[in-house]
């Protein structure tokens, strides 16, 4: 089971994650529903839980066609035999209460299913997340009366998981009577499917019904799925008609969602809808230090700096090559330098460094607004291509490290007086016009993603 699993697993995730993550890990058994896995250590294991273990639960489930859960320990793998006093432990997790890797004790409820590790306390504001932040702390405080519902949408790696859980934990650890319940959207209709299955739809929706918060996080997933969306559609009612707060989070804004629901859709309009934006480096480097710290990782500050400034604005990157660096150096008993950091993350670097072109912002913005490429470099003064023109003007100019000339090269050979007058123009626009803010988003997290 787990060698196909592995194999499974290599096809989706690539290589170089593959290796760095998958590889380490060491199958111990498996007791029904339960698989035992085993990592290095501790930093491992935390990595592993929040980045990839549903996948290997569904990379697993998929292979043995039983919906099996996984179970991490961190040890060495001589030892990859449980001790007898490990297996006594363990009996928690194969309660049939519900499925969870880490189950939190609340008995008389149903789990919160919060990761107690994303708090606010460690949660780094800078002007990319601002606003996502202050609204999750508002919500916090005051649960169902400020916004609701909150919608928090942002790309990939951004945070959007960890400030949804940060509001669960921080009611909670306030209200500890208050039922919270963090749901990612997948889950929630894995659950539906099952109550489905086994007439258990009076339980299902009492349980959800029952909640004081519901936090669901990438409700994109749900989109174009009919029958989750129309049961989400429901419990939203419900929670919202008796002043329950409702916090969602996605990958883009609910107008761009394909699939989406119009109904759903205008629910989530009917509070607050918050952006994050990719951090600058300022940000970054501030997360990068207070990460460093708390996995007591030693990283000068021309390090910190150099990662910064070269690697992705995904955070969940960013945080892995730091995880990486602190791994080399522990197991090669050196210490971070800047000379080691480029060689170890070279491959990557690389990659990464590998700049966006015109060209492939031109391609991402006609196929958004439905033209022709042909349209965006021609000197048509139509009003249907004017604006898409110029918001692929202004990427360009903010996604590349090309002049106003060379960009004006890039489309047909326009002036650059004419580059410079339509970034001004969408900068202004993009102030008051947050549907132009949306779609720029999204074109942005689509290109550098
Ligand atoms: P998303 O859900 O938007 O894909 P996550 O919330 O999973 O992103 O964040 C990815 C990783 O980056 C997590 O480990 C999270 O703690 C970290 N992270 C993201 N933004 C911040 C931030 N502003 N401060 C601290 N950590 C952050
Ligand atoms: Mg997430």
């Amino acid at each position: 089971l787990w060698q196909e699993t592995l194999e499974h697993l290599k096809e989706i995730i690539s290589p170089q994650l593959f290796s760095t993550w998958i590889k380490p890990i060491h199958f111990i058994r498996v007791e029904k529903s339960t698989v035992f896995l085993q990592v290095p250590n501790r930093f491992f294991l935390d990595w592993i839980r929040d980045n990839y273990a549903s996948r290997i639960e569904q990379a697993l489930s998929t292979m043995g066609a039983v919906d099996y859960h996984v179970v991490l320990e961190v040890g060495k793998p001589e030892n990859a035999i449980g001790t007898p006093a490990e297996s006594d432990a363990n009996q928690n997790f194969s309660a049939p209460v519900e499925k969870e890797i880490f189950p939190q004790k609340k008995p008389e409820f149903f789990p919160s299913n919060l990761n107690p590790r994303y708090v606010f306390n460690d949660f780094v504001s800078g002007s990319s997340n601002q606003f996502a932040h202050a609204a999750a702390m508002a919500v916090a405080n005051n649960p169902a009366t400020t916004y609701n519902p909150l919608f928090i949408y942002g790309g990939v790696g951004l945070g959007k998981t960890h400030l949804v859980n940060a509001i669960g934990n921080a009611i909670l650890k306030k209200n500890p009577d208050m039922r919270v319940c963090y749901y990612a959207s997948e889950k929630f209709m894995n659950e539906l499917i099952n109550s489905l299955r086994y007439a258990r739809m009076d339980e299902f929706r009492n349980k959800f019904r029952s909640m004081d918060v519901l936090l669901i996080d990438d409700v994109q997933f749900i989109a174009g799925k009919e029958r989750t969306q129309e049961e989400f559609f429901h419990t939203f009612n419900a929670l919202y008609e008796a002043h329950k707060q409702i916090v969602v989070t996605s990958d883009k804004f609910p107008k761009d969602i394909p699939g989406l629901e119009e109904r759903l859709r205008s629910r989530f309009e009917w509070g607050l809808i918050a952006d994050i934006q990719a951090p600058d480096v300022e940000t970054k480097q501030a997360i990068l230090k207070m990460k460093a710290e708390k996995n007591a990782i030693p990283l000068p500050e021309d390090v910190a700096y150099f990662l910064s400034n070269s690697v992705t604005s995904n955070v969940r990157e960013l945080e892995g090559f730091l995880i990486r660096l602190g791994a080399y150096a522990s197991l090669t008993s050196t210490s971070i330098t800047l000379e080691m950091a480029r060689e170890v993350l070279k491959d990557i670097l690389v990659e990464k460094n590998k700049e966006l072109t015109v060209e492939e912002i031109q391609k991402t913005v006609a196929a958004h607004f439905n033209i022709k490429m042909a349209d965006l470099k021609s000197p048509k003064r139509l009003k249907a291509l004017v604006l898409p023109r110029q918001i692929a003007m202004y990427l360009a100019r903010n996604l590349t490290s090309l002049s106003f000339p060379e960009i004006g090269e890039r489309f047909g050979g326009k002036d650059h007086s004419t580059i410079i007058h339509a970034i001004k123009k969408i900068d202004r626009c993009q102030e008051d016009d947050f549907q132009l803010r949306a779609v720029i988003t999204t074109l942005k997290n689509n290109l550098t993603r």
